[in-house]
């Protein structure tokens, strides 16, 4: 295997692991009560880009993203379940609000070009995996059943916890925010539900031998990662705030179950901000793929200036940078229908860059070097050869993105305005199908546009 990760665990970069040629990836997916922001997919992204990279060399990948759709409580609502929270906002079943997001959450990766996962488990449809492994966790005494009803892991138990985000036990103060449960009948303070107790719960509960109730989010990616992974699982991905204490909490509980190390290598991307901001409801700081489309923008945008930036640097995203990308993006594709390509071209030194640690910047910049090079007789197998990586549809022609209705409407009320001699209004309607992501020209022989 020629591809190193930066490994949270040991601080390095590492080699990835295979299991008899088998790479397998566990990437932590959506919570579906919403739909995905452009940092959510910066890290789903992250997968996609780990398993081409992998698989242009030859490598088998088995991927699993779970759907999370039970037991990630949240912060805001106070520590109501998330998908509950939103039932109740939108009126709905809880369920209906997870098969709405879940397939919003596909289109969202089928717009950035993210190849699918193998397989997609859902929680909901895990409970009985769950149950098995806490039933497991309290016969090895690594759980105990509280005086609530709650199951909690007992973190005293494991004696490794916190090697991924050095966050050990004995530095971990009572009182510290460590999960969104509760204290109940906890006998530690860093101890955390595994099963949750219905309460005044009525939706979203099963039976269990400890009572109605509900599991707790970090057993979820256990009970799903074990079952349908070999292990040890070659590489985790997750968004960097899931470090600690998801994955922590994760490495306890998977680590206890197989007594060794379930997970070879951690990789987490970090955090997207955009226009300088964290991305949040509360401050009005959420945008999605839809947004982008909504402004005329190639969704593949996006795709461009995550690759831009090195996924384990903070990156602060901008219109202006989706803008620029928006404009190379559409100069390679002009450019690319022009150069000859040889389509069993492989470039070595594109695929050195990228193994190194997904240096995608830096595979980035290559290609513009290439780009300029006139006399290099191999740019466009170059560029079609890396798009195999970079997935941005470097063929696709730049004009055959259609308008939508509204942009027709424009245009043609824009040539009634135009031919009645009405400058002010066809002023105007130029600035709304700018707005939309076109370009506008006229000539003597009218009107044309073109995608910015
Ligand atoms: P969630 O749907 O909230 O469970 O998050 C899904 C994934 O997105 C997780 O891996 C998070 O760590 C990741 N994530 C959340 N916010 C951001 C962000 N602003 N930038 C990048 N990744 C994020
Ligand atoms: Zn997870």
């Amino acid at each position: 295997m020629t591809l190193s990760l930066y490994d949270t665990a040991t601080r390095q970069a590492e080699l990835v692991k295979s299991n008899n040629g088998l790479v397998s990836i566990y990437c932590c997916g959506p919570t579906v009560y919403r739909d995905a922001h452009v940092g959510n997919l910066r890290t789903f992204l992250l997968a996609d880009l780990v398993r081409r990279t992998l698989e242009i060399s030859g490598n088998r990948v088995e991927l699993v993203q779970n759907i999370t759709d039970v037991g990630h409580m949240s912060d805001d609502y106070q520590e109501q379940d998330k998908m509950l929270a939103q039932a109740n906002t939108e009126k709905i079943d809880p369920f209906t609000v997870a098969r709405k997001y879940e397939a919003s959450f596909h289109e969202d990766l089928s717009r950035l070009n993210i190849q699918p996962a193998n397989k997609y488990p859902r929680a909901s449809e895990s409970i009985s995996l769950m149950q098995d492994l806490i039933q497991k966790l309290i016969d090895r005494d690594f759980a105990y059943v509280g005086e609530d009803k709650n199951v909690y892991f007992n973190s005293r138990s494991f004696e490794s916890y916190g090697a991924i985000s050095g966050n050990h036990l004995d530095s971990l103060k009572p009182g510290h925010r460590f999960d969104y449960t509760e204290q109940g009948a906890k006998r530690f303070h860093a101890d955390w539900a595994l099963w949750k107790s219905a309460g005044e719960r009525r939706e979203m509960i099963w039976d269990s031998p400890w009572g109605q109730g509900f599991p707790g989010w970090h057993i979820e990616c256990s009970a799903m990662s074990l079952s349908l992974l070999p292990t040890p699982i070659n590489i985790h991905i997750g968004g960097i705030d899931l470090r600690f204490p998801h994955h922590e909490n994760e490495r306890a509980q998977s680590n206890a179950i197989i007594g060794g190390e379930a997970v070879d290598l951690w990789l987490h991307g970090e955090h997207l901000l955009f226009e300088g901001r964290k991305m949040s409801k509360s401050s009005n700081n959420v945008v999605l793929v839809q947004d982008l489309i909504n402004k005329g923008f190639d969704p593949l945008s996006l795709r461009f200036c995550f690759l831009e930036n090195r996924y384990r640097s903070q990156m602060d995203l901008t219109w202006d940078a989706i803008a620029a990308a928006s404009t190379t993006l559409k100069r390679w594709r002009q450019k690319l229908i022009k150069w000859e390509i040889n389509y069993d071209f492989y470039d070595a030194e594109l695929i050195a860059l990228i193994e190194n640690d997904l240096d995608t910047p830096k595979a980035m910049q290559y290609l513009r070097e290439i780009e300029k090079d006139d006399s290099n007789p191999n740019r466009g197998s170059i560029f079609k050869f890396a798009d195999k990586i970079l997935g941005l549809d470097l063929d696709r022609a730049p004009l055959l993105m259609p308008l939508s209705l509204h942009q027709q409407d424009l245009l043609a009320q824009r040539v009634d305005a135009r031919n009645s001699k009405n400058w002010q209004e066809s002023d105007r309607i130029r600035v709304l199908l700018e707005a939309s992501g076109l370009e506008i020209m006229d000539s003597a022989s009218g009107q044309t546009w073109s995608w910015r």
